[in-house]
């Protein structure tokens, strides 16, 4: 299915003599509520009003799924990388039984990988079309990450150049 994907990320490999190993390519699925909710605990800085650590984001969990910017996010199509550990480590912090509950159903259903690829389930033919773009951007930071290329772990705020160099990546005909 995304065969097409899996081949520009590896010429996009080669070009750069970066590692590739095609088993850090898997997908999992999720409703966009659920991803939303596990982007949140990955520590997706697009909620970084809801704080930038365990303590803060748990504690202020239910505010989030108040909010707006949740609202936002779970009409949204997107995708993202993130890490079972740290989102395990999070939801053992979560204080609402409900919340924590519902969070460990989401995180049981994914791959034991580490490192989670995670893309929002298309629900129509538009959605569909548009899935592959956001798989590449994920599989690019996916392939960075796997050759330690990834500034935001130098400085939180150069989480933005990670995007940039995704985005450069992305742009590149190969
Ligand atoms: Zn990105």
């Amino acid at each position: 299915m995304s065969e097409k994907v899996l081949n520009k990320v590896r010429k996009i490999a080669k070009i750069f003599s970066l590692r590739y190993n095609r088993n850090v390519f898997r997908i999992n699925y999720l409703p966009k509520r659920e991803l939303a909710i596990i982007s949140y605990l990955g520590g997706n800085p697009d909620f970084s009003k809801f704080g930038n650590n365990i303590e803060e984001r748990t504690n202020n969990i239910e505010d989030f799924l108040k909010s707006q910017e949740f609202k936002k996010e779970a009409r949204k199509q997107s995708g993202c990388v993130t890490n079972s550990l740290i989102i395990a480590k999070y939801i053992k912090s979560i204080k609402n039984q409900k919340v924590k509950k519902y969070c460990e159903i989401i995180l049981k259903a994914l791959d034991k990988n580490k490192d989670l690829i995670l893309v929002s389930k298309p629900t129509n033919f538009k959605e569909r079309k548009f899935t592959d773009t956001i798989i590449l951007h994920e599989y690019l930071h996916a392939l960075l990450n796997y050759n330690n290329v990834k500034l935001q772990k130098k400085k939180k705020e150069y989480w933005k150049l990670d995007e940039a160099l995704v985005k450069y990546l992305t742009d590149l005909k190969v």
